[in-house]
């Protein structure tokens, strides 16, 4: 998928779409007004990806419990490429699990197998995982996005058929937890409850990539766990976000996010239940595959 073919889209949307948002999205975009603007702009649906995060941690735990070497978190995409293009003697560490995004985006297409899948996405770096790994039809990143709110929201002022979006509209929930501070540093380790299985000193948080390049060179042998992120700060932090607000406060807006949409109540039906996923692998070749350009 290029940049080319995801500009392709033409909005409003004709069709069925569905939007997999990013948890770092309130960092830049209103919630849950959000909503009503992925509403404008056709989509028909829009997830969260907090149901595959809390799949991903679940194939995560079985996969540290069961390991005795150092096992290296494999959701960023940006660290995974630099792994195997700078550092490809750690290339057999990185856990072989699909990132949220692909989970989700397996999840969706079971459930929703008529819609077209299209990631609001943080970085490049998902484009290229969402290319390689298959699941994602489309990419739009948070400066995309917000120029077509900006865009469409004029447009749709002035259409006079347009649909009010009177009732407060919400995620189309399959699950509401704790998952989502994924997008802050270390997010991934306290959601994963590393902490039961290893000793405090056996895990290491590291975000930003040229401390994580520090460490993959001068490496500390006792370390078995080992969750970083290509950004500083995590998702939060990247430079496709819109917003220059500095980290520290980026980081109450994804807090302030979990508080208010803690208080929601999920419609029984769309509960996260794994039944939803059953059938499915969420084992990954992406992170020890290589690609040419
Ligand atoms: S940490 Fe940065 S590079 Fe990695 S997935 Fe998040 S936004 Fe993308």
């Amino acid at each position: 998928m290029d940049k080319k073919r995801d500009n392709n889209l033409k909005f409003p949307l004709k069709g069925k779409y569905i939007a997999l948002v990013a948890p770092s999205f309130v960092v830049d975009f209103p919630y849950p007004k959000i909503l009503s603007q992925l509403k404008e702009l056709g989509f028909d649906k829009a997830v969260e990806l907090t149901f595959g995060a809390k799949i991903v941690n679940k194939e995560y735990y079985e996969e540290i419990k069961n390991s005795k070497k150092l096992m290296i978190s494999s959701v960023c995409p940006g660290v995974v490429e630099t792994i195997k293009n700078s550092f490809p003697e750690y290339k057999n560490n990185l856990l072989l699990v699909d990132s949220p995004m692909v989970a989700t985006a397996k999840i969706c297409k079971k459930i929703y197998p008529h819609h077209k899948r299209v990631f609001i996405s943080p970085c490049n770096f998902k484009r290229l995982e969402a290319k390689r790994t298959g699941f994602i039809d489309y990419v739009i990143d948070y400066k995309e996005l917000k120029d077509l709110i900006f865009k469409h929201s004029f447009e749709y002022t002035k259409n006079k058929n347009k649909k009010s979006y009177k009732k407060e509209i919400l995620f189309d929930k399959f699950y509401n937890d704790y998952t989502k501070i994924y997008p802050i540093s270390g997010g991934l380790s306290k959601t994963l409850k590393v902490k039961k299985l290893l000793q405090k000193n056996e895990i290491k948080e590291i975000d930003g990539i040229k401390k994580v390049i520090k460490f993959l060179k001068n490496p500390n042998p006792k370390i078995k766990f080992l969750d970083i992120t290509f950004c500083k700060g995590g998702c939060i932090g990247s430079q496709f976000i819109n917003s220059k607000i500095p980290i520290s406060l980026r980081k109450i807006k994804v807090l302030k996010y979990i508080r208010k949409a803690n208080k929601e109540r999920i419609p029984e039906n769309r509960k996260g239940i794994f039944k939803k996923a059953e059938g499915l692998s969420f084992k990954s070749n992406y992170p020890i595959n290589i690609y040419s350009f």
